[in-house]
């Protein structure tokens, strides 16, 4: 067995990013230029089958320009999850539009298709789902009722590089979709976020909102953001993207290894024609999910998270009175336990282990 702290996630960058990162600098080109169209090409190539994206300099930003590129503004509704990262609301609270926060299932803990549909209102202008730790969510089915009733469908892809339904990979059902290059990602670049659309207006529009709305150079034409993503960011991201199949497949490897020898904690399920790409391992820990993780840290010296412990609308930021009894169990219950393609076949074993051991004493 292995020893010394496992830690709950680890960026892994290697003497190819250092090298691709140093040839930028010696070319003195460092802001956004031909490195980031070659990322922007290759990110389509090996993540979207073909469909364009475009980089930015974040996440959030992303999202936020996708909303803007794609016309949400204020007086619209988008359907969000209260159970995500607080960037997805955020990036519509952004726009000057109103996040409307629908309940999740508790099978994926992605967003409840049926809760969905009762919110839905004149105001509505789109829904977007959050593939959440790296699992589809609904998506096919969220395409076909966004189509229904004519409003937009947006993905939340930040941690779901590479995951698919029945075939179709994630970022290429949404009218636009967001993946995220922070550093615990499955991939990163530093900072950054790649926006996938198959829509050409919305594809133009972030073109120019990245750029403070120029095409060609002082010819404004919209008021926009410098939402460049640099050469140097990009040439990680490149580098990077030659090595996430192989990390998604060890993830995915982990995960069985976890699934299979778990015992008294409730394991993440996949559904039927779903890949997980295994973002995080989550499980569920009915009682006492805090000392539980507390106990894997000190007495077991493994590193694990909680994805999220306050649900969005409960936020000082948001302040909303919701009843959403999917999300509240999940946040009460869900634990992160290190899933990271440089765990070892010992840090694996420890981790069964301590979790059967705290799970049994715990019964
Ligand atoms: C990380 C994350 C974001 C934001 O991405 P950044 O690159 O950190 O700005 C948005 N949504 C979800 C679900 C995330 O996990």
């Amino acid at each position: 067995m292995s020893t010394g702290f496992i830690p709950a996630a680890k960026p892994l960058v290697g003497d190819e990013e250092r090298a691709a990162v140093d040839a930028v600098l010696v070319s003195g080109m460092l802001a956004q230029g031909a490195e980031v169209s070659s990322f922007e090409k290759e990110f389509s190539e090996v993540l979207l089958d073909g469909r364009s994206s475009v980089a930015v300099n974040s996440g959030t930003s992303g999202l936020h320009l996708g909303l803007l590129a794609a016309g949400v503004g204020p007086g619209d509704e988008v359907i969000v999850p209260s159970f995500t990262f607080a960037a997805t609301a955020n990036s519509v609270a952004l726009t000057g539009a109103t996040p409307v926060f629908a309940d999740i299932e508790l099978e994926h803990y992605c967003l409840d298709l049926d809760h969905v549909e009762s919110l839905i209102t004149d105001a509505t202008k789109g829904i977007m789902p959050v593939h959440l730790y790296g699992h589809p969510a609904n998506i096919a089915a969220f395409r076909r009722l966004a189509d229904r009733r004519d409003i937009k469908l947006f993905e939340d892809a930040a941690q779901a590089h590479g995951a698919a339904l029945d075939g179709q990979r994630v970022g290429t059902f949404g009218d636009f979709a967001m993946f995220s290059l922070y550093p615990t990602k499955n991939m990163t670049s530093g900072e950054g976020g790649m926006v996938s659309t198959g829509d050409p207006v919305i594809e133009r529009n972030l073109r120019l909102l990245r750029n403070q709305g120029m095409e060609r150079q002082y010819e404004n034409e919209l008021v926009g953001f410098n939402a460049r993503m640099t050469d140097l960011h990009a040439a990680i991201g490149r580098v990077q993207l030659g090595k996430i199949k192989g990390w998604t497949a060890q993830r995915q490897s982990n995960a069985a290894f976890l699934t299979a020898n778990i015992q008294g904690v409730r394991t993440p399920a996949t559904a039927q024609g779903a890949e997980h790409v295994f973002h995080q391992y989550t499980v569920r820990v009915d009682e006492d999910r805090d000392g539980f993780a507390a106990a894997l840290k000190k007495e077991y010296q493994i590193g694990s998270g909680v994805y999220y412990p306050i649900p969005n609308h409960r936020l000082p930021s948001f302040k909303r009175v919701e009843d959403l009894p999917n999300t509240e169990i999940a946040s009460r219950e869900v634990l992160s336990l290190p899933v990271h393609p440089s765990l070892t076949g010992g840090d694996l074993e420890r981790i069964v282990v301590a979790v059967n051991q705290l799970a049994g004493a715990g019964a």
